[in-house]
Formats: structure tokens, C-alpha cells, sequence
């Protein structure tokens, strides 16, 4: 065992991660079910690095007391100190928050997400043999969604029908712009920026070049909404080129100077009308790998995608920006099985995977992933996927977990 001192994850000036032996990993357990899938999935990660580096490196976990646990022990839900922690650790991992009522706190998840500036939420999405999935071939499936976290409908500008603001607007647009909108009339706004464009298409790209996927899909409605979703797509297009001019092509140029066949070490970038997308993806998924796509299509498309693999439950998700990374379970904190030990931690554990892969200790990572599959294939599985796969046995969250770290 590694008995180094634990030393902080750095970003070094051209955006790569260094990353210690031993670094410290700060940790959010998170409400309800997180005390019951946080300690599963920290077993999980502990015993695949020590399984895959004999010993030279580990992890030494922090707690941050954010959500219940923070407010009863400090009285604050989200204190300024946890998310300097997370900034200065480079990478974080949480468990699902409970969302306070009554508070003015509108999520904490996505004040998380503003305060430090997580502009990519990433969704990678990937069939699980048996797991039950209304397609014929899920095995096919096998993207990564980039959705933009911070602008778009989901900025927070809008106002209701007949309250003062949305008047005041209307009056102007009306006056100014020869709109004609009614009086009651609920008006929200959807800013979509080229700076905030090109940085989540330009990690969308490094991303494929990086895991050597072939396509990245600029998902957009910019057929009607021109100025915002068509804009999104030419600005894509724009940074793919400006920034990666010599490892992409565009789908036009496949056909008109490749026939067709993709060449060795490009990423083909092309786009699709969001509808079209939606069928494509249901018809024909093999041929997509990386979506890039503004906030509210990434909202939509990464819960059908997930679906189409047997639902939310194994989701696994990721808030990365230019100074930190945090990664969560994209469930919520299913408060009726919180402390039964009997959720699926697989959410949170699939997570700490992509964690591992962020940190480049991607041994770790495939050990989970190869025994996480090896585990359900076995029929070793959680009440939630024990109800729909026959045959199989149902376990305890803990015992999930431990037959996991079985197979490594
Ligand atoms: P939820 O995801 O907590 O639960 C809905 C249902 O899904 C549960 O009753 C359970 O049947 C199932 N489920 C969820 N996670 C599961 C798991 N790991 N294993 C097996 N089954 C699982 O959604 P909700 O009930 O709408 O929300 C409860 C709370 O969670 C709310 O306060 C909400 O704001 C919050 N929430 C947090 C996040 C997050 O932290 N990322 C996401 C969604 C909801």
C-alpha cells in the first residue's frame, strides 16, 4: 500500500490533468439512498485501484458536508468553503441532493453547476447485457451526450403571464421590435452564445479525438429557431475547424472527398434537426457516437437515450468545466429506500468509472466495467432489474457492490 502523502489534483497550463499517486478526492455522499450507494461505490473504486496498481496508488477521500448533512451539522445546504474545496481538488464525486423547499434554493445541483462553472454535463450512454430495453438491438447504442449546462431556455430569464416584467416586455417588443403578443402572455428567453457554443463543442471533439470515436453530431433545431439552435451549429462547425482543422472533416467533405469512407485518425462532424435525431437514434444508432447539442435538447435527449438502455437507473453523468469536474449519480434520492441497503448503485459506481477515465487511470476504470457487466450478466442484481430480468438473483446494495470487487 502506497503510504505517500495524499497531494491535490493539478491542472497543468495546456488543460491536462496531474494527477498524484495518492490525490485527494473530495466527496459529496449526497441524501436519502447516498448513504446507502456512496459507501457501495467507494468499496467499488478502492478495490479496482488497489486490484489495478498493486498498491502504488490509492485514493484518500474528503468529505464535503453539503445537502441534509451539511445544513444539520452546519446549518448551511451549500457553504462557500465546499465549493472552493471542489476548485481547489480539481475533481469531486456526489451522491443525489435533496432539493430544499421553501429555502429560495432552487437546486443544488445546479448551483453547483453555476457556481463553478461545469458548462458540460456528460452523459456517456452504453447497453448493459441483459438488462431490459424496448430496442431490438440496444448493444448498438453507444454514445455520449454533451449538453450545454449554463445558458439556453434553462438560463432562468422568464416571467409570468400578467406580473409586471412580462408586460413590460411584451410593451417593448410590441412598441419596438412589431411583435404583436397578447397581454397574458409567460415570456422566457433563450440566450445561446458563441463563447459558451464553441467551448462545450470544443470539449465534445476533444473528447472523441481522445477515445478515438468517429462522429460528433451538432444536435440543434436550427431549421426555426435560426439565431439561437442554427447558430449553435454553425458555431460548431466554425470551432471544429478553427481549433481542430487537421483531425476533423465535415460530413459534406466525407462524401464529397473520401467517398464515403472515413479516413484513419479524423472525426467526421455533422448535424442534425433535433426531431430527426430523435428517429435516427431509435433507427439507425450505430451511427452516432459523441451529440453535442445546446441545454434543453441535451435535457431531452440523454433520458431517451438512457431509456432506450433500460432506463434511468444505471445512468451514469459528469459536470466538467475548465477548472474542475464533479460526478454524480443521475438519479434522485429515492427517499423511501434511503439506509435499506437495497438500491442499485450502479449509477454512482458507473460515474466513479468515468471518474477514473477523467483521471486517466483507466485500468481501474475497465476493471469496473468488465466486473460490473460480469456481475449483472450472472444474474447478481438489485430489486430494480431482479423484477425484470428472469432468473436472476436480488442483493443487497452492499452485496452488490462486494460482488463487483468478487470478479476483479
Ligand atoms: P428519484 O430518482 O429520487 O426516485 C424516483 C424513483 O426511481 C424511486 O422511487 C425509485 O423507485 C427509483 N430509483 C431512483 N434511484 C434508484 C436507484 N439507485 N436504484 C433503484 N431505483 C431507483 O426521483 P424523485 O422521487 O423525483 O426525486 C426525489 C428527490 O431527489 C427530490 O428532492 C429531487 O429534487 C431530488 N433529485 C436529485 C437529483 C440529483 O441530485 N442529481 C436528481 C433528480 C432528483
Amino acid at each position: 500500500m502506497n503510504s505517500s502523502k495524499a497531494s491535490k489534483i493539478s491542472i497543468s497550463p495546456n488543460g491536462e490533468l496531474k494527477v498524484p499517486d495518492v490525490p485527494v478526492i473530495p466527496f459529496i455522499e449526497g441524501d436519502g439512498i447516498g448513504r446507502d450507494i456512496w459507501p457501495a461505490t467507494r468499496l467499488v473504486i478502492d478495490k479496482a485501484v488497489e486490484a489495478a496498481y498493486g498498491g502504488t496508488r490509492r485514493i484518500e477521500w474528503l468529505e464535503l458536508l453539503v445537502g441534509e448533512k451539511g445544513f444539520h451539522q452546519t446549518g448551511q445546504w451549500l457553504s462557500d468553503q465546499a465549493l472552493q474545496t471542489i476548485k481547489d481538488y480539481v475533481v469531486a464525486i456526489k451522491g443525489p441532493m435533496t432539493t430544499p423547499v421553501g429555502t429560495g434554493i432552487r437546486s443544488l445541483n445546479v448551483a453547483i453547476r453555476q457556481k463553478l462553472d461545469l458548462y458540460a454535463c456528460v452523459r456517456p450512454v452504453r447497453y448493459i447485457d441483459p438488462v431490459p430495453s424496448p430496442m431490438k438491438a440496444p448493444e448498438k447504442i453507444d454514445m455520449v451526450v454533451f449538453r450545454e449546462n449554463t445558458e439556453d431556455l434553462y438560463a432562468g430569464i422568464e416571467w409570468q403571464a400578467g406580473g409586471e416584467e412580462a408586460s413590460k416586455v411584451i410593451a417593448f417588443l410590441n412598441a419596438q421590435l412589431g411583435t404583436t403578443l397578447g397581454e397574458k402572455t409567460g415570456i422566457g428567453i433563450k440566450p445561446i452564445s458563441e463563447a459558451n457554443t464553441k467551448r462545450l463543442v470544443a470539449k465534445a471533439i476533444a473528447y472523441a479525438i481522445e477515445h478515438k470515436r468517429p462522429s460528433v453530431t451538432l444536435m440543434h433545431k436550427g431549421n426555426i429557431m435560426k439565431f439561437t439552435e442554427g447558430a449553435f451549429s454553425r458555431w460548431g462547425y466554425e470551432v471544429a475547424k478553427e481549433r481542430f482543422g487537421a483531425r476533423t472533416i465535415t460530413e459534406a467533405e466525407l462524401y464529397e472527398k473520401f467517398d464515403g469512407k472515413q479516413p484513419e485518425g479524423k472525426v467526421v462532424i455533422k448535424d442534425r434537426i433535433a426531431d430527426m435525431l430523435f428517429q435516427q437514434v431509435l433507427l439507425r444508432p450505430d451511427e452516432f457516437a459523441v451529440i453535442a447539442t445546446p441545454n434543453l435538447n441535451g435535457d431531452y435527449i440523454s433520458d431517451a437515450l438512457a431509456a432506450q438502455v433500460g432506463g434511468l437507473g444505471m445512468a451514469p453523468g459528469a459536470n466538467i468545466g475548465d477548472e474542475c469536474a464533479v460526478f454524480e449519480a443521475t438519479h434522485g434520492t429515492a427517499p423511501k429506500y434511503a439506509g435499506l441497503d437495497k438500491v442499485n448503485p450502479g449509477s454512482l459506481i458507473l460515474s466513479g468509472v468515468m471518474m477514473l477515465e477523467h483521471m486517466g487511470w483507466i485500468e481501474a476504470a475497465e476493471k469496473i466495467r468488465v466486473a460490473l457487466q460480469a456481475t449483472i450478466k450472472a444474474g447478481v442484481v438489485t430489486y430494480d432489474l431482479a423484477r425484470q430480468i428472469s432468473g436472476a438473483r436480488e442483493v443487497k446494495c452492499s452485496a452488490f457492490a462486494k460482488a463487483i470487487t468478487e470478479r476483479f
